[in-house]
């Protein structure tokens, strides 16, 4: 049983033994923290927090911009990252000012959408308005992407691609990636 010194009124320090009951008031802190055992008493150690990935906060990045995507066959988006910062986004729309598919109804050709810009497109073309150098970047999409887009990737100097959903595979992007023209890889990790 741990004993306290205490000064009473008239100036004289006396023992006091203080029972272990008083002790459950702050059991978090009188015994549970890493100097207890020795007799000193201190906080708990912090829980530690679980930081989240670079990876898998620009794909979460590119998921959350998809969602203004206004044609509803594909929401998609992309991040596209030079040394861990986003340099410029898109997602998949009708140009500027013109009617939206989820308004109006999509414009179908040969079964693809063809009112709706891509992300990737709309992203790169966002970097070119704005002066924005797109070499070396990381694209981060949603989405596998077709072979147009892949082209104007690597066209715009970009190398690396990270998707989520296996989505319409192109047997050109993977020819591309075979021969270590590009690296492109699945996002892995939980949604
Ligand atoms: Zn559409
Ligand atoms: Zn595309």
């Amino acid at each position: 049983m741990p004993n306290v010194l205490l000064t009473n009124e008239q100036g004289v320090q006396e023992v006091f033994a203080v029972p272990p009951s008083a002790h459950s008031r702050f059991p978090s802190v009188w015994s549970g923290g890493t100097g207890s055992a020795s007799g000193q008493y201190s906080v708990p150690d912090p829980p530690k927090r679980a930081r989240p990935t670079k990876i898998g906060t620009f794909m979460r990045s590119a998921y959350l911009v998809g969602q203004l995507g206004t044609c509803d066959r594909a929401r998609v988006g992309v991040s596209l990252v030079h040394v861990d910062h986003i340099v410029a986004q898109g997602y998949n729309g009708a140009i500027s000012g013109e009617a939206h598919c989820d308004d109006v109804g999509h414009d179908i050709q040969n079964n693809h959408c063809v009112r709706a810009a891509h992300a990737e497109a709309n992203a790169i073309a966002f970097a070119a308005k704005q002066g924005i150098q797109l070499l070396g970047c990381t694209a981060y999409i949603t989405i596998y992407p077709c072979w147009t887009c892949t082209k104007l990737l690597f066209a715009a100097g970009i190398r690396r691609i990270v998707y989520g959903e296996r989505y319409a595979v192109d047997e050109r992007v993977e020819d591309l990636a075979s021969r270590g023209r590009i690296s492109i890889e699945k996002w892995l990790e939980p949604r």
